[in-house]
Order: C-alpha cells, then sequence, then structure tokens
C-alpha cells in the first residue's frame, strides 16, 4: 500500500512517529519527505495495513495537521524486511509545508532545567515537538542542509539522537549540545566579548545581573532582536525610549512564567490559554492595577502586551534575572527589527549596553504575533506573525491559476495560493521604509520558492501610490486584479470561515481608496468575493491637510464641527476649549477654512478619523506619535459603568450621519463631562448605528450574514456592542479570527477575491 499524506508534516516528527506506528503494527516498508509532503509505502498482515491507514491520520504528532491521506494498492515489493525512514528526495517542485515556530515544550524545559543533564543551561535545546522552524529554513525538503544549523556538524550523541526513530530527536533539524551547537556570547556596545569570571557564571547569568542592575539589553531571539530591560525600573524604561526615539507606544512585557503574567494582568482562563499557547504571541489584556511596571511601559494604556518565554534562552534569561522584562522589538522608531547581526550591531550598540548574541543565523526576520482578548468572544489578532508564520489557510474558492496579493500599505503582509491554500507571510510593516520594501520583496521570492508558487495572477490594491501596487504593477508575465481596500477586509473574513457571501459588511478602518476616488473608511459594504456594493457609509468631512490630520486629530475635530455647521455658513467654528492650549487661534481657522472644501481637504469617510475627532475634542490628544493612538486612548479611558449614548441617526439607507454625534460630545466636553462619560457615549452610539445600518441593508437584500472588520473592530467596545446586537437581531456575524481586521488581513482577502473572480488576460 502507498500512501500520500498532505498537510503540514515535515519538521513535525511525523515519519518517526510512521516508523513507531509501522512497527508496532509489524508493518515492513519505508517512509520519506518529499517536495509534496510525506510518502509512505507499507506491507504486510492486510488487518494490520488496514488499522495502520485508519490510526495514520488520528494519531498524528501534536504538530502536525494532516488534511488529506491518499493511499493506493501497490504490488508488495519485499526486498528489504523491516521499516525505514528514507533520505528526503531532492529536485522537482517543492510544495512541502513549513511548520511555524514552536515554543519550548516541557520535556525539553525540564532537560534545561536538570543539573545532570547534557543541555542543562543550553540556550538552543530543542526537539522535535519544539523549537526554531520558519526562521532557520532557507528552502524545502525541510532538512538540516537546508536551514540556517547546515554549518553546525552535529557531535556523536547528537548524530545518535538524530538517527534513531525512537528518540524524540529523531530528525529534529535543529538538534544540537554546548558541545557542538550554536552559542551565546555577551558584547558590550562596542562589539567586544565580555570576559566573564568565575563569578559572573555564563554569559546569559552575566546578562541577567546586568538587567537587574538597571542595563539595556539587545537579545537576539527566534525572529530577531529585541530590546530587554526591567519592567519595573523607570529609570531604564524611560532611557529606553529616549534612546528608542519611541515615544508612546506601549512596550511588551514578558513574564517568567503564567503565575508571573497573572501578577501583571488580569487573565482569565482564556487569556492564559492564549498567553500558554504553542504559539507565544504578545497577549494584550487589561493590567493589574497594582502590576509592577514601570509608567513607561505603557503610558495612559489599560492593558498591557504580555508574553511568556517562547526560547529557551528566554526561560534562561527570565530565571536568572528574576522579574518581568520589557521585551520590545530591536529597532530605531519605525525601522524594521533587526535580525542580521552585523545589522543589529550597527543599529543597535547606541540603543543598548549589552548585546546577548549568538550564532545560528536567522534567515526570515518574524516579529511577535499579538492577539488581545475579548471577553466571551474569541480574541482579535492585531498582527500574526512569528508562531503563526507560515500556517497555511483555506481558500474558499480554490485559485485556478497561481496567485500573489500584495496587500496594502501599513502593517502590510503579502499572501501567495495555490489551488485550495494560501499562505500569508510574516508582519513586514510600513512599506515605506526602503529596508521594508526588500523584507516585502525578499519575503515573497522566499515564500514563492517554499510552497513552490509561480504566480499567474497578481492581485493589488486599488491605490496608484502604494509601493505594493507598484511592485504588483512591475512583475511581468502575470494578469493583474485591482481589489478595493475594504472589498479586500470583507473578503478575508468571509474567506477564513469558509463562507463566499453574499454579506452585509461594516468595514472600518483608516482608510482606503474608493472606486468613487475618495478615502474611504466608514462603509457599508453589500456583497461577496465575487463583487461587492457600496450600500452605505459614515457621512463623509474633510480631511483638513491630507496626512497632516492623521498625525493632529484636532483638524478632524474642526473638519466635523465645520460638517455639523458649527459656526454658521462662513465663519469657522468656536474653538472647544478643550483645544485651546493646544492649537492656536489663527492654525484654527485656517484648517477650518481647509475643511470647507478644496484640493487640501480630500472627502473622506473615514471612521478612524472620527474617533480622533472625538479624542480631540474631549481633551485626549490634539496630536498623535503613532497611527491609531487617539483612538486607542479614547478606547482605554472608556468608562464601564456609563450606559448613555450620544445621537447617530442612519439616514436614506445606510449613512452614519455622526454630525449631531460631534455636536453633542463638544457640548459634553465643554460641560466639563469626564473624557470617560463622553468615550463611553460615543461608542455605544457607533456601536448602535452601525448595527442599524447593517440590519437595515441586511432586510433590504435578503441577507443573513454580517462580517465586522477593518482596524477599528480592533476596538472591543465596538466590536462587542455591535456584535451583541446584531446576535440579538438574529444576524449571523463573522469577525476575522485568524487574520487581523486590520490591513494585515488585506492580502489574503485580495488573493480570495482574485481565486473567485479570476483574471481576464495577461495585460
Ligand atoms: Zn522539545
Ligand atoms: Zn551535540
Amino acid at each position: 500500500m502507498r500512501a500520500r499524506v498532505d498537510g503540514t508534516v515535515q519538521g513535525v516528527g511525523f515519519r518517526p512517529y510512521v516508523f513507531r506506528l509501522a512497527e508496532q503494527l509489524g508493518l515492513d516498508g519505508f517512509v520519506a519527505n518529499d517536495e509534496r509532503g510525506v510518502l509512505l509505502e507499507v506491507e504486510g498482515d492486510p488487518a494490520a495495513v488496514e488499522a495502520f491507514v485508519a490510526r495514520l491520520p488520528r494519531e498524528a504528532p501534536a504538530l502536525a495537521s494532516v488534511e488529506r491521506v491518499s493511499a493506493e494498492a501497490v504490488a508488495p515489493v519485499a526486498a528489504t524486511a523491516g521499516f525505514a525512514i528514507v533520505d528526503s528526495a531532492r529536485g522537482g517542485v517543492p510544495a512541502a509545508q513549513v511548520s511555524p515556530d514552536t515554543a519550548t515544550c516541557d520535556a525539553c524545559l525540564a532537560e534545561l532545567r536538570d543539573p545532570a543533564d547534557r543541555r542543562h543551561r543550553y540556550p538552543f535545546i530543542n526537539c522535535t515537538d519544539c523549537g526554531p522552524r520558519f526562521t532557520i529554513v532557507r528552502g524545502v525538503p525541510y532538512d538540516r542542509p537546508l536551514t540556517t544549523m547546515a554549518a553546525f556538524a552535529m557531535c556523536d550523541a547528537c548524530r545518535a539522537e538524530y538517527d534513531d526513530p525512537r528518540d524524540r530527536r529523531f530528525h529534529a533539524q535543529p538538534n544540537a549540545c554546548p558541545a557542538c551547537g550554536p552559542g551565546v556570547r555577551l558584547l558590550d556596545a562596542g562589539g567586544t566579548a565580555v570576559a566573564l569570571g568565575p563569578e559572573d557564571g555564563d554569559a546569559v547569568r552575566a546578562a541577567a545581573a546586568a538587567l537587574r542592575a538597571g542595563a539595556i539589553l539587545a537579545v537576539k531571539g527566534i525572529g530577531g532582536y529585541h530590546l530587554a530591560c526591567r519592567a519595573d525600573d523607570e529609570q531604564a524604561v524611560a532611557a529606553l525610549r529616549a534612546r528608542k526615539h519611541r515615544e508612546d507606544r506601549p512596550f511588551a512585557l514578558m513574564a517568567a512564567d503564567l503565575a508571573a503574567a497573572h501578577a501583571l494582568v488580569e487573565l482569565g482562563p482564556e487569556e492564559a490559554a492564549l498567553v500558554t499557547s504553542r504559539e507565544r504571541p504578545i497577549v494584550v489584556v487589561r493590567a493589574r492595577p497594582d502590576a509592577a511596571v514601570a509608567p513607561s511601559v505603557a503610558p495612559r494604556c489599560a492593558d498591557l502586551g504580555v508574553m511568556l518565554p517562547y526560547a529557551p534562552l528566554h526561560h534562561l534569561l527570565l530565571a536568572d534575572t528574576g522579574g518581568a522584562l520589557v521585551l520590545t522589538s530591536g529597532n530605531a522608531a519605525d525601522e524594521p527589527i533587526a535580525y542580521r547581526d552585523a545589522d543589529a550591531l550597527a543599529r543597535l550598540r547606541s540603543i543598548a549596553d549589552l548585546l546577548l548574541v549568538h550564532d545560528r543565523p536567522i534567515h526570515v526576520r518574524a516579529d511577535d504575533s499579538v492577539v488581545r482578548a475579548v471577553a466571551g468572544r474569541p480574541p482579535v489578532r492585531l498582527r500574526r506573525s512569528r508562531g503563526a508564520v507560515p500556517a497555511s489557510l483555506p481558500l474558499p474558492v480554490p485559485a485556478e491559476r497561481d496567485i500573489l496579493a500584495c496587500g496594502a500599505e501599513l502593517k502590510s503582509t503579502f499572501c501567495v495560493a495555490k489551488g485550495g491554500r494560501a499562505w500569508v507571510g510574516h508582519h513586514i510593516g510600513d512599506l515605506r521604509e526602503a529596508e521594508t520594501l526588500a523584507a516585502f520583496e525578499d519575503g515573497i521570492a522566499h515564500f514563492e520558492r517554499l510552497f513552490a508558487v509561480a504566480p499567474a495572477v497578481v492581485a493589488h490594491d486599488r491605490h496608484p501610490d502604494y509601493l505594493s501596487t507598484a511592485y504588483a504593477l512591475a512583475r511581468e508575465e502575470v494578469a493583474r486584479v485591482a481589489v478595493q481596500h475594504h472589498h479586500a477586509h470583507l473578503a478575508a473574513c468571509l474567506a477564513e470561515h469558509g463562507e463566499t457571501g453574499p454579506a452585509v459588511g461594516a468595514i472600518f478602518d483608516g482608510s482606503g481608496l474608493g472606486t468613487d476616488g475618495t478615502v474611504w473608511g466608514g462603509e457599508v459594504l453589500a456583497g461577496g468575493l465575487d463583487g461587492f456594493e457600496r450600500a452605505g457609509h459614515l457621512h463623509p468631512v474633510r480631511l483638513p491637510g491630507g496626512d497632516q490630520a492623521v498625525r493632529q486629530p484636532w483638524r478632524m475635530a474642526c473638519a466635523w464641527l465645520v460638517a455639523a455647521g458649527e459656526g454658521g455658513e462662513a465663519a469657522p467654528p468656536p474653538m472647544p476649549a478643550a483645544l485651546a492650549g493646544a492649537v492656536d487661534g489663527a492654525r484654527w481657522r485656517a484648517v477650518a477654512s481647509l475643511a470647507r472644501g478644496g484640493v487640501a481637504g480630500p472627502v473622506t469617510t473615514s471612521a478612524g478619523r472620527l474617533f480622533d475627532a472625538v479624542a480631540a475634542l474631549c481633551g485626549l490628544r490634539a496630536a498623535v506619535t503613532y497611527e491609531g493612538q487617539a483612538a486607542a486612548e479614547l478606547e482605554a479611558v472608556c468608562d464601564p459603568h456609563e450606559r448613555g449614548a450620544y445621537p447617530l441617526p442612519v439616514r436614506d439607507g445606510a449613512i452614519l450621519d455622526a454630525r449631531e454625534t460631534i455636536v453633542a460630545v463638544a457640548r459634553d466636553a465643554a460641560d466639563g463631562v469626564p473624557a470617560g462619560v463622553v468615550s463611553a457615549r460615543f461608542h455605544r452610539a457607533l456601536a448602535d448605528a452601525t448595527a442599524r445600518a447593517c440590519v437595515e441593508v441586511a432586510a433590504r437584500r435578503g441577507i443573513d450574514l454580517v462580517v465586522l472588520s477593518g482596524g477599528v473592530f480592533q476596538n472591543v467596545h465596538l466590536l462587542a456592542g455591535a456584535s451583541t446586537r446584531l446576535d440579538a437581531a438574529g444576524l449571523r456575524v463573522l469577525v476575522p479570527e485568524h487574520l487581523p481586521p486590520n490591513d494585515g488581513g488585506i492580502s489574503y482577502g485580495q488573493a480570495a477575491v482574485a481565486a473567485c473572480t479570476g483574471a481576464g488576460a495577461l495585460r
């Protein structure tokens, strides 16, 4: 009997599993990895063969995901007795799965902590069930020579484990030990190895001692470098902010274990499951009021982002330091995270006092994944990267030709697809940075090789100025599909749930180019993978000064007050008291005139900008230092006890007219109503209006399915409020679960649309 197994079956201990199963059942034959997955042949007692086929998918190893077993009868060979694991076949077309990087397993942790074990305190301990995968793979098949471990020749002891199918390190490609594998070194900011005396212990102990004393440490991890310091040391955290040139954006924390995480944040059972999952994402969750965390870690945030150690090096460092650490991406300001050693040293030496480095190269940069817990609902994924990538997602309508989808611009990802399967790449970031653009291009080339995708169709955003669009237009010999931004959001959510539509989609985000040339972002769409109509939207206003209005929320406050008719036909609206200290009168008047029209004030229906306007009006923030900051702070202050709501009528079908809302916000703010109360009334108004608009469009069109997506739905008050109301109205509500609601999900949505609509001739 010959069988082919498709799915995530390489690098997950599948072959030794097959070996043990065959041995148990007394079957002869072989198993091999090849370019498509796993190929095996067994022969022997027919009842045993039958049992083998039945048990094969059922008892597969934890990290494996078997999608299909295709078995066929072949003539017995009986050439060799016994069962063998044979070498991977080379050549041909690779299409095998590469699994995500996986947190250190309990068996390895026990050895790491066992003074009698030969890998006691070895920072690179791993086995078939755990360790780096995606970030060390250079090509397929997934075998040691095609990983960044190729340069490390295994010692006899490691080789014996690697060759023994009964050992849990059988064919664990990153298998290593202190005698033969990678090692850590502690460098000073000049790049010179720190000499360690007998009292310093090893490099990790010395690094931990420096952290305890208040140092900033750069640490090379799985997908890149982090910057670390004590979480409870305000001086160290403030110094890290200053040196990184990062003003307000919160830092993530790493806690030694679940108990230590409980001391920082309010972890319910769902959050605890997330934080301990194999993927080990950063989990954003409500901070405990008594958490021993310096104020500069997450200024003006109610939440903290917490993760647990996922590499053995982290386990050692956290245990040796004895307290939670800030562990933030190793970069300055908005640059991509450093992952190559020379580059890291050059870029991080001005930030870090010391660098804890190692000599196992990182082939692909992968930032930490981020999820946000939502009470009673599935968590919202804010970033899908290390630990999750490159697991594939299904396409509900299979692609007839191979597809590349180029995504959007901020929070950029790309996606390649073949048949019924799509692979969304790691988080790339803001494509406007030259280095990020290079990572985007390299990442696409890597994925095309790994998954044997030769794109004949290239999908892209309609925005002509996105660099992802420019990349798509530069690809030769392909058919191109332009997918409207918010349609891609709708399609991504439908597709990950295996749906094709039609659905009503409330798609709220910062901006995306609409089919009418204006800036969309508060859209009610009706449609599916095959197309859409704009059924409604937020009342349009001007974006005074274009991009400047994104950085300065007070401009949006002005634009909304002008739209609401405050100040009359020609006069500027009176400046709200909350902005008096932040904006001078002449600029206010100039912006008010831009808000009345003209080329410097493009028309927008952006929901993100409405949040900005409200945040500015209640005095939270006149200017921001990172995208989405004003909305995040407005959400953070939301008073859970307030039950009121502002008026927000839905007119002419599904136009969400927030003009009265803004007037009410401004009035409350002028009357000294606390920002938390204003925030709660605004959130409730928008959630209500969104639900009403969706219900109306759904009824009119005979649709029973609603999608809520777009970056604004990272806001849990809005998400929970709108979904609860839609549930109550008897509609089925889908929200993104495997991919972020933000632009990180766009590429997959583009691929789903391209697969469904096909593409015309080459152009
Ligand atoms: Zn392990
Ligand atoms: Zn060894």
